[in-house]
């Protein structure tokens, strides 16, 4: 109870003092602790203290149910040195069907975090109605430090390792930050080697000819957009005279510029891990794209004024996307964001206090597992197609992947207004409401 409490109040002021209890339940768990972890904690705590939820089922929801660490040796192509790689698969609730998660390559990866991104991606399947529980995979490594032929190796290894927690039935990874559908054809490939025949459903974000579905590269920023275009139709925002500002410029952010340019949005800045770009008229997305193609990242774009991250964020728009990292949005920078509507792409970009900021402050918020749903849900879809061996058109899955976000926005807004809630915390209250119904359902074994 304490850690949670005091980790809330470091930074922030007295007058934030955290006011979601834990109830009777315990928040011990030492190998869990990050600030990611701590974030998505104690989001869900203010969930269940608004929805006065059952105790039991607090307790139950706080921690993941299952997580294995794993560390392998790894070679540089040079093979000059054995390195030791850590890596991770943590699976949330098992209780609602097979789990389902992305896979992060990144130098940060931890347990915490893992498991933070598992328990966000339990309520994102919930609040989409989707038969998964929630899972994520990481392995701390640089994945831009590597050559293709590094990255195959460290794939197949870290599969072999994660092979008995994964399956189609079982928990199906997918693509996340720093992981691609090349990523997925090899873990396809290693399971399939073990099992001893192809078995595309165990993974999701596959490249279309090994059996992914059409429209999921694009699905988190096609998605994203989607639930923009809601958003500005209930703000009374016309799309066709606003601005916007997108952090990231990866397989969501720049997806999620291309479709705002589509609809008329003028994207002023655009940033990555490399420099910001600014231009006052908007930017050309699709020369952008052709330029991070080639290039790998925006830097050495010609034809922009360069802008730094901190900078970036605080742009005058009407609408602000996060499509990069956690924790972008805090109690120091909240107060300066300049937007009306901060659509989420990126999971955990908004610290717990920096909600509070925003709220006051009027800005309306496309919650992480709301916003980026698109990308889960897709897969879904992929993973169906799968399961019955036969393919869906794109205006189909585009038509589908439109229905179930709008209908999952419009309970969250419902939600937000009848109970006078944020969007984050109404969303989380209809994934953790729906999570607690089945485990209720299904009572406590043995
Ligand atoms: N990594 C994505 C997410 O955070 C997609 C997960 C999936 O498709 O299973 O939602």
């Amino acid at each position: 109870y304490d850690y949670l409490v005091k980790s809330h109040l470091k930074g922030a002021s007295l007058g934030r003092a955290v006011r979601y209890t834990l109830g009777r339940a315990r928040a011990r768990g030492g190998e869990w602790d990050s600030p990611m972890f701590r974030l998505a904690q104690q989001q869900f705590l203010k969930a269940a203290q608004y929805m006065n939820l059952d105790d039991n089922i607090r307790q139950r929801l706080l921690f993941p149910q299952r997580a294995q660490l794993v560390s392998f040796p790894f070679f540089r192509d040079d093979r000059r040195q054995v390195e030791t790689v850590f890596g991770y698969r943590v699976q949330h609730v098992l209780s609602m069907g097979p789990t389902k998660g992305g896979i992060r390559y990144h130098q940060g990866v931890n347990l915490g975090e893992v498991a933070a991104l598992a328990m966000w991606m339990t309520w994102k399947c919930a609040l989409m109605r989707l038969p998964f529980g929630g899972a994520k995979g990481g392995v701390r490594v640089d994945p831009t430090a590597l050559s293709k032929s590094e990255l195959q190796r460290l794939t197949r290894r870290y599969t072999t390792e994660i092979i008995d927690m994964i399956g189609p039935d079982k928990d199906i990874p997918a693509p996340d930050l720093g992981t691609d559908e090349q990523v997925m054809a090899w873990l396809m490939d290693t399971y399939s080697q073990q099992v001893g025949h192809a078995v595309p459903t165990v993974v999701t974000g596959k490249p279309v000819v090994l059996g992914g579905s059409l429209g999921r590269r694009e699905a988190t920023g096609r998605g994203l957009v989607y639930l923009i275009e809601a958003s500005a139709a209930h703000l009374g925002l016309d799309l066709a005279k606003a601005t916007a500002v997108v952090q990231g410029f990866g397989n969501v952010g720049s997806h999620a510029a291309r479709f705002l340019d589509e609809l008329g949005v003028r994207v002023i800045a655009v940033g990555d891990v490399s420099t910001g770009l600014y231009h006052p008229d908007g930017l050309p997305v699709e020369a952008l794209q052709a330029h991070v193609a080639e290039h790998r990242v925006l830097a050495g774009y010609p034809d922009a004024e360069p802008i730094d991250n901190a900078e970036l964020l605080e742009l005058d728009c009407d609408i602000l996307v996060l499509a990069a990292l956690q924790n972008q949005v805090t109690v120091e920078n909240a107060a300066q964001i300049n937007c009306r509507l901060l659509a989420e792409g990126a999971n955990g970009p908004t610290m717990l206090e920096a909600d509070d900021i925003l709220q006051e402050r009027g800005i309306f918020v496309l919650p992480d597992i709301l916003g980026n749903a698109g990308g889960v849900t897709v897969s879904y879809f992929e993973w169906v197609q799968g399961m019955q061996n036969l393919t869906w058109g794109l205006d189909e899955i585009n038509s589908r992947l439109k229905s179930i976000l709008l209908d999952a926005f419009q309970r969250t807004l419902h939600r937000a207004r009848q109970d006078k809630l944020d969007m984050r915390t109404a969303a989380l209250i209809e994934g953790v409401s729906r999570v607690t119904e089945a485990k209720l359902l299904r009572g406590v074994f043995p």
